[in-house]
């Protein structure tokens, strides 16, 4: 069926049409997607797409990909859901998980992100007995209360709170301090006046929920040492750092050890699952009883299905050259968009990690949030809006970074740096 009708229909049957917030694109109200296959994906029109939004990010090893369904598809043989006991997939994540990332010692299975990060701070609290958390302006940590506020705001909310949603209650907004991210000043400042107080400091080691902010490893210990001093629990949010940039997460490639840790994306190649890990003495507090000390639970935690698709995923990760392809490709795309916008005398940072890459229209460098708000923010929508008309799929909302996958090729970044060239003309 034709997209526009069906899109019709979807705005008829789903608020707004989409069934998340983020994928509310203004200029793609009527994008119906029918089919995605390595780098690639195709709307119900037929019109095909060089992908590198890549959903947000979990697709490293790209889209479908054959080894991870196939996985997904033998497990269909064994147990589904039965709500009760364990299965032996469940343990060997857990165990694999606590192999490679530092702080893990104890895992808990969730199937998004968001879970995970509730469940950071829900035991935080339970175990030091304490209100606030603290967050970094334009980080990221999903849909829940405590941590819905100051992701991307604009210049006259920065420094005060500026919830994503209405509803929440006024009481929970204020239990969470907003600290500029890269400040060690504000860390050590917001320490000293309310240590006694924070139970958690949550984190995207690189906040990519804004492109791509690189952590200072002063910032890092800072946060690692005023939490150790104070008894407050710190959480690195790896949902997009683990597994993309090194098997062991941020914290593996900073040397900075949190005492929690929350999974997501990457780690099933795009099947629903997250992962809470971290230090036992926390991690036992959930007794996983009503009435225990803090209570998890969830219908689908740790569904046979999307384990086996995190296994073959981890698997795969670890047996071929996934980090070298894409690290490879993604240097070549920071350095071509740079090449590019220079020789074409637009200002531009191109910048990122590893397989993410953002290119910012703004001169100077990019180390707080406050760096972005010089951000053309019409210049960098309108240059991926003429990207598409290249038949290329770079998410044209403002701050949003953009993947490389296992799947992508030279020759796809060949496209995407020529295509660059107009669409930067066009849009300039
Ligand atoms: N944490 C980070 C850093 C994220 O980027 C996201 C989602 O984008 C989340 C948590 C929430 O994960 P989910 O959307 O799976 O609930």
């Amino acid at each position: 069926m034709n997209q526009r009708v069906l899109a019709e229909r979807a705005r008829r049957a789903i608020p707004g049409g989409v069934n998340s917030g983020q994928r509310n694109v203004p200029g793609l109200s009527d994008l119906v997607i029918a089919h995605a296959e390595g780098a690639r994906f195709r709307d119900a029109d037929g019109k095909e797409y060089l992908d590198f939004h890549a959903a947000f990010g979990p697709p490293l090893l790209g889209h479908n990909d054959p080894d991870v369904n196939a996985a997904v598809a033998e497990a269909g043989n064994g147990a589904d859901l039965c709500g009760v006991g364990v299965t032996e997939g469940e343990v060997e994540l857990a165990e694999t998980l606590a192999e490679l990332v530092p702080s893990v010692e104890r895992v808990l299975l969730t199937s998004t992100g968001s879970e995970a990060t509730f469940h950071a701070l829900r035991v935080a609290r339970a175990a030091t007995g304490r209100r606030l958390v603290v967050k970094f302006q334009g980080c990221y940590h999903g849909w829940h209360d405590s941590v819905s506020l100051n992701v991307i705001s604009s210049a006259e909310k920065v420094g005060g709170r500026d919830p994503i949603s209405t509803g929440i209650l006024p009481e929970v907004l204020e239990a969470t301090l907003v600290l500029p991210f890269n400040s060690s000043q504000a860390v050590r400042q917001a320490f000293a006046d309310h240590g006694a107080d924070i139970a958690a400091v949550i984190v995207e080691p690189v906040p990519h929920n804004v492109g791509c902010l690189l952590p200072e490893q002063e910032f890092l210990r800072t946060l690692r040492e005023e939490c150790t001093k104070a008894g407050s629990v710190l959480v690195f949010d790896e949902v997009i750092t683990g597994f993309r940039h090194h098997l062991g997460g941020w914290q593996a490639i900073s040397g900075v050890t949190p005492d929690l840790t929350t999974m997501g994306k990457a780690i099933a190649n795009g099947y629903p699952v997250g992962a809470l890990g971290g230090r036992a003495d926390l991690m036992d507090l959930f007794s996983s009883r009503p009435g225990g000390p803090a209570f998890f639970a969830g219908t689908y935690n740790g569904h046979p299905a999307v384990v086996a698709a995190a296994l073959a995923t981890l698997r795969k990760l670890r047996a071929e050259p996934v980090h070298a392809h894409v690290f490879a490709l993604g240097e070549r795309i920071r350095s071509g968009l740079t090449e590019v916008f220079d020789s074409l005398g637009i200002p531009a940072l191109v910048t990122g990690y590893g397989s993410v890459f953002v290119g910012y229209f703004m001169t100077g460098p990019a180390r707080t949030y406050d760096d972005l708000l010089r951000n053309d923010a019409n210049m960098f929508i309108g240059y991926r809006r003429r990207l598409l008309d290249h038949g290329i799929f770079e998410l044209p909302l403002n701050l949003k970074r953009s993947h490389v996958s296992y799947a992508h090729t030279d020759a796809d970044v060949d496209r995407l740096l020529e295509a660059a060239a107009v669409a930067a003309r066009q849009a300039g």
